[in-house]
């Protein structure tokens, strides 16, 4: 006997999973009153997530991204929530005043694609200019991309017909992570929810995740909002993410997290051997997510891979 599977079979047996989490949307129902038939659902908003858009001068990704907003808009959603890693990289040690300034220029430039949707945003790990020599210059750190992405602070949260949305800052010590400030915040946000408020948290780092053990790049303080989260069993919470590029869906006391991919696929090139396809991050497409939240706390959760 033998415990070992063949990469072929193994990559195939992992496309299938990616298929049924493309077409099996599922829902999310921890209160006894959410158990509504599906024909009984009324949908109160549909959003899309996009994440780890890496927005970048090459491969025409500019050009790209413009083809995927058009294709999105054409699912009428009410707007846009925006996971991370907008800009290809300004974290790195070589990375020059000239290079952030110029993939913030697309990211804006881009932005008028879809003028007159909301855009929620969160911070990528990639986004802050951490090298920039002088600390308290305007472009060190996060408030630089706070400001470049409009987001309210660094962490927030906001309502809309009924749902509570949340949306984290996972670029902390030990990311992905939240620090002590952010921990109390999250606890007094929760706290202050009336029973059996709907909930979608969205983080750039997947709170919980399947492939992740396997790649890494979980949260490091899962168990801390694990925890959390128990205590607000009360309330229906789904939570989405990027990050690692892959589709991947788990669940975990009641709670769906999903984490929708990349619409950058490979950062816009083509892949290499771990590829399943072209432009595929391991055997993820590039893609973007649809919401479809209902009135009884449920979420669907459809990942549309694009071609291009
Ligand atoms: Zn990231």
């Amino acid at each position: 006997m033998t415990n070992t599977v063949d990469s072929k079979k193994r990559r195939d047996l992992v496309k299938g999973i990616g298929l049924l989490a493309i077409s099996l949307p599922l829902g999310v129902k921890r209160e006894p009153n959410a158990l509504a038939g599906p024909h009984e659902k009324k949908r109160v908003l549909r959003v899309a997530h996009i994440t780890d858009v890496h927005i970048r001068p090459e491969y025409n990704a500019p050009e790209r991204f413009g083809r995927c907003i058009e294709e999105i808009k054409k699912h009428k959603v009410d707007f846009f929530l925006n996971g991370g890693d907008s800009i290809f990289a300004a974290d790195y040690n070589n990375i020059t005043r000239e290079r952030v300034n110029e993939q913030w220029a697309i990211w804006k430039n881009a932005r008028e694609r879809f003028k007159g949707y909301e855009v929620y945003s969160c911070l990528g790990n990639h986004d802050m200019w951490w090298a920039c020599p002088d600390k308290s210059d305007s472009m060190y750190g996060k408030p630089h991309v706070i400001a470049q992405l409009e987001m309210p602070g660094r962490f927030y949260s906001f309502e809309k017909h009924g749902w509570h949305f949340i949306i984290l800052d996972s670029n902390n010590d030990n990311a992905g992570s939240l620090d002590a400030e952010q921990r109390k915040w999250l606890e007094n946000d929760l706290a202050s929810l009336r029973r059996g408020t709907p909930v979608l948290c969205m983080s750039h780092y997947p709170i919980l995740g399947v492939s992740t053990i396997m790649e890494g790049g979980n949260h490091t303080d899962a168990r801390y909002i694990t925890n959390l989260f128990n205590k607000h069993r009360d309330k229906t919470i789904t939570c989405i993410s990027g990050h690692i590029h892959l589709l991947d869906e788990a669940g975990y006391d009641g709670v769906r997290y999903y984490c929708n991919g990349a619409l950058s696929g490979f950062w816009w090139e083509d892949g290499d051997s771990d590829s399943a396809a072209k432009c595929y991050y391991r055997e993820t497409p590039p893609g973007y997510a649809i919401l479809d939240l209902f009135e009884d706390g449920s979420v669907s959760n459809r990942y549309y891979p694009h071609s291009f």
